[in-house]
């Protein structure tokens, strides 16, 4: 049934692009170079110009036909709206298109599947066209273009992006995600790095490079959810999962970038020797900011034994005070698992919590089950019930896919705090408190343990926040997406904004910090809280790479240069 519906978009996608080819052409005045041009404007490009621009790219070109059409009138179509419907929260529903976010604030109503089929269905905050994006030619072909039009651009890869910066009005995307390659590399060798590694393309995702490596016996590392793009927003925004405590951060793994420079358009290398500047910039500060990456190479570990374990209990039949003692005393394990190479992500949503999964990658079951025994012992002094589960397997890969539930696309709204060292040890109780007052609002609360490799050895050689090295916990509020009330989704980006995420801070007084791909879109102190003291570095680096500020995203580096406007149109400031 998806593969239908994908069908049925792609029909439209072709009816779309013959029509740019039959519509006459008009007359382009100049551009206006303050705003980047609208469909609307005569500055933007004619049906012939786009149909040109097709022809250039061998009809990669894909006009948008927003995912929501059957739901609505004239095409309304009942059994693909109502897949459609049903599969919303699945990445794949998302990631197979050329334009549709997972995030649903940032498709922004324009064509809404859950809306009536009366209303009208508008490609809005969609982008307006894709470059299905398969060779670097593309890539240079697409960029002389959004330059000499003025059209905005925008890199779009999976569309898992939490802040909408892989969407846009009236954008052209670059749409990565078929750019396909894996490469085993038995013996790279640098100045800083010699063993096995790995060449990825642009367009793989976490899950599946995971699987190509299992293959040949190795293990990369990558996201919690599988379908995140590697090379894409996970590595470059810094990149967490299960292996951060074991092996360090994603962007920690690059040895190389192959990137298309966005001020000259040239296909350049990026290591810590050559183009160093570049190499440090996309390792940890931003996708979509400083280049157009069309492959990184990662290194590569052998696959050794891994051990995984759930946990789940509520507050049914006890008091919220005995409810949040337990998970005080699942907190207090954190500490010991980080410092054996182990990661836990849990969720404690008001009366329930679950762990899914705790990871020791190197560590045997019987390790896993120490480290987690205490907190049984508590469970069981509250006279609580509980549901513990635990494996081995030879493999991180076959212990993730035992252990680790598909992940659903960004179901709510996000905001977020990395806290640090002592909050485990020392604040332990007013992180509970903290995860407490947020529940009684109604949001979930995620955790991600970790505690880098060499924590007291703090490296430079990537711009990832350098508080992430000593910092213990990455904490995620969430607040449920309403697909009926509009309303009360702005009201609780606010109550994040006001309420939920100064609740977390103040567990850490002064430390304010934030992962740059799960940070609340209105942080108020966004370049401060994102990228600590590296900022004004990577600013003059944007400066450098990208003069023109042809990449722009909310809360990337260097885009106080440009706004959007309530209409969705991008300026400069
Ligand atoms: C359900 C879910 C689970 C997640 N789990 C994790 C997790 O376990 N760990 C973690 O660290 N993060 C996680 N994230 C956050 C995730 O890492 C970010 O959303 C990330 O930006 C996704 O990158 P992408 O390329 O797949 O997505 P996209 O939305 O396509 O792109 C994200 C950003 O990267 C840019 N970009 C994409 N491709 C390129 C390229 N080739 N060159 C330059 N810029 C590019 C885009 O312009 C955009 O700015 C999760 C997100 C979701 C929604």
């Amino acid at each position: 049934m998806a593969s239908l519906l994908l069908l049925y978009l792609l029909s439209f996608q072709l009816l779309a692009s013959s029509l740019t080819t039959t519509v006459l052409a008009h007359s382009s005045p100049p551009n206006n170079k303050t705003c980047h041009c609208s469909p609307n404007e005569p500055c933007w490009p004619t049906p012939q110009e786009w149909s040109t621009l097709n022809t250039t790219l061998q009809g990669r070109l894909i006009p948008t036909t927003p995912i929501g059409t059957p739901c609505h009138h004239p095409f309304y179509n009942e059994p693909l709206c109502t897949t459609l419907q049903s599969t919303y929260t699945d990445p794949t529903t998302h990631f197979q298109t050329s334009s549709s976010p997972m995030a649903p604030f940032w498709a922004n109503r324009s064509c809404d599947p859950f809306a009536a089929p009366a209303t009208p269905c508008k490609t809005g905050t969609y982008v307006a066209y894709a470059v299905r994006v398969e060779s670097v030619s593309d890539i240079t072909a697409t960029l002389a273009f959004v330059r000499a039009k003025n059209i905005r651009l925008v890199i779009r890869n999976t569309g898992h992006d939490y802040l909408g910066k892989s969407t846009g009005k009236a954008a052209l995307a670059l749409w990565m995600h078929h750019l396909r390659g894996f490469d085993v590399l038995d013996a790279y060798t640098s100045q800083a790095y010699t063993g096995k590694a790995v060449k990825i393309a642009a367009g793989m995702m976490s899950d599946e490079v995971s699987a190509r490596a299992h293959a040949h016996g190795l293990t990369v590392v990558g996201g919690n959810c599988a379908s995140i793009g590697l090379a894409g927003g996970y590595t470059q925004g810094g990149g967490l999962g299960l292996l951060t405590s074991r092996y360090g951060f994603g962007a920690d793994q690059v040895l190389e970038w192959e990137v298309v420079r966005v001020d000259g358009g040239e296909l350049v290398k990026a290591t810590p020797r050559v183009n160093p500047d570049l190499y440090w910039a996309l390792s940890g500060g931003g996708g979509g900011t400083f280049g157009i990456v069309v492959s990184m190479t990662v290194k590569a570990y052998p696959e050794e034994r891994s051990a995984a374990a759930n946990l789940s209990f509520s507050s049914s039949g006890v008091a919220l005070d005995v409810f949040y003692g337990a998970v005080a005393a699942f907190q207090n394990c954190l500490p010991a698992l980080s410092e054996a190479g182990g990661v836990a992500i849990y969720v404690v949503q008001g009366t329930v919590f679950a762990l899914s999964p705790a990871m020791l990658p190197g560590g045997s079951k019987e390790s896993l089950d120490a480290l987690i025994e205490p907190a049984l012992v508590k469970l069981r002094s509250l006279n609580m019930s509980y549901a513990y589960t635990s494996m081995e397997s030879p493999s991180y890969h076959e212990a993730y896919h035992a252990m680790v539930s598909p992940s659903e696309t960004a179901y709510f709204q996000i905001g977020s705090r990395v806290l640090p060292q002592h909050t485990l040890t020392e604040n332990s109780h007013q992180l509970t408190q903290a995860i407490r007052k947020v529940n009684s609002y109604g949001a979930g609360v995620g955790g991600l343990s970790f505690q880098a490799p060499n924590p007291n050895k703090p490296t430079r050689r990537n711009s990832v926040n350098p508080k992430f090295r000593s910092s213990a916990v990455s904490v995620t509020v969430g607040t449920i997406w309403s697909n009926t009330d509009w309303d009360l989704n702005l009201a609780n980006q606010e109550l994040m904004t006001n309420v939920l995420i100064p609740a977390i801070d103040r567990v850490a007084p002064g430390w304010s910090t934030a992962y740059l791909n799960e940070v609340d879109h209105q942080e108020p102190e966004w370049q401060k809280v994102i990228y600590g003291d590296t900022y004004s570095r990577l600013l003059s680096l944007k400066t450098k790479f990208d003069p023109d500020h042809i990449l722009w995203g909310r809360t990337a580096v260097g885009s106080e240069a440009k706004t959007e406007t309530a209409d969705g149109k991008l300026c400069r400031t």
